[in-house]
């Protein structure tokens, strides 16, 4: 099997979760970036005070409900869900540890739990857990999106390569899910401009779906800091962030389902709350 080589550099800023994560060169694949110094935004960035205790586990099985939402067209610029609620997208990206994506299907398989996926498609976790997932996306736990091929900082790119970044994952996801990602993309640590808008529109990805709140574990923490996170964030109408990249979050998904469940939380992808353009 080609081995491939990953950076993980340092965590983020707390809370913005953004990130940290640089893909390896590819063959065939534009050359990834350095990872830039993520991009302060009074939109991302909060700063963590008197962090809350940790929850207790809750015993399995527990099954979320399968909501019936009334959706309204995906925005331009995602950073938490609309209107008052109860609602809390988890929204988990790259891909660095297939061990990490079997774990969330296996949440999504024995709790109903939701999750969209923002795929990094030269990761090899996406094809080899391809079979569990199919069931998953079919029938809505799982929702399919873009962060491109290699995991570039887009405003380091040429127009022309956000297209083959965007592109090259949408033909993935299609081949392998026979799903599009369209309109939603996720833009490799968070950085984007007007430029990369206008490129990724052209081409359908019209809604740049950013976060506000974050597990921070792109790179490696351990189970009491990412249920912090958790515990600081999982709240009513936000889009957090985590990332599969190492198996610490699969370990604490029970603590995640009790958090969710105490709070009164409905689990939902983007497509439970937004339309897409025909
Ligand atoms: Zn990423």
């Amino acid at each position: 099997m080609r081995r491939r080589t990953f950076l993980m550099g340092a965590l983020g800023l707390a809370g913005a979760g953004a990130v940290s994560f640089v893909a390896g060169r590819l063959t065939g694949a534009p050359a990834a970036q350095p990872a830039p110094i993520p991009r302060a935004s009074a939109t991302l960035v909060h700063p963590r005070r008197n962090p809350p205790s940790i929850p207790e586990p809750l015993p399995l099985p527990f099954d979320f409900a399968t909501p019936s939402l009334e959706r309204r067209p995906a925005p331009d610029l995602i950073t938490d869900l609309p209107g008052e609620g109860n609602l809390i997208a988890l929204t988990v990206d790259d891909g660095g540890s297939s061990e990490t994506v079997a774990g969330y299907a296996r949440w999504a398989e024995e709790t109903s739990m939701r999750v969209t996926f923002f795929v990094t498609a030269s990761l090899p976790s996406w094809s080899e857990n391809a079979a569990t997932l199919a069931p998953l996306i079919a029938d809505g736990r799982v929702q399919m999106a873009n962060h491109t091929w290699s995991h570039v900082d887009l405003t380091t790119a040429s127009d022309q390569q956000v297209v083959d970044e965007l592109s090259m994952t949408d033909e993935f996801l299609q081949s392998t899910f026979g799903v599009s990602g369209k309109p939603y993309f996720r833009p490799p640590f968070g950085r984007y401009d007007d430029r990369v808008l206008a490129a990724a529109s052209s081409i359908g990805y019209t809604s740049c779906a950013l976060w506000y709140g974050s597990l921070a574990d792109s790179g490696l923490i351990a189970e009491p800091e990412l249920l912090q996170y958790a515990t600081e964030w999982l709240l009513p109408q936000h889009v957090v962030i985590g990332h599969a990249n190492y198996p610490t979050v699969v370990g604490v998904m029970p603590q995640l389902t009790g958090i969710l469940r105490d709070r009164g939380l409905q689990p939902v992808t983007l497509d439970d709350v937004f339309t897409r353009p025909v």
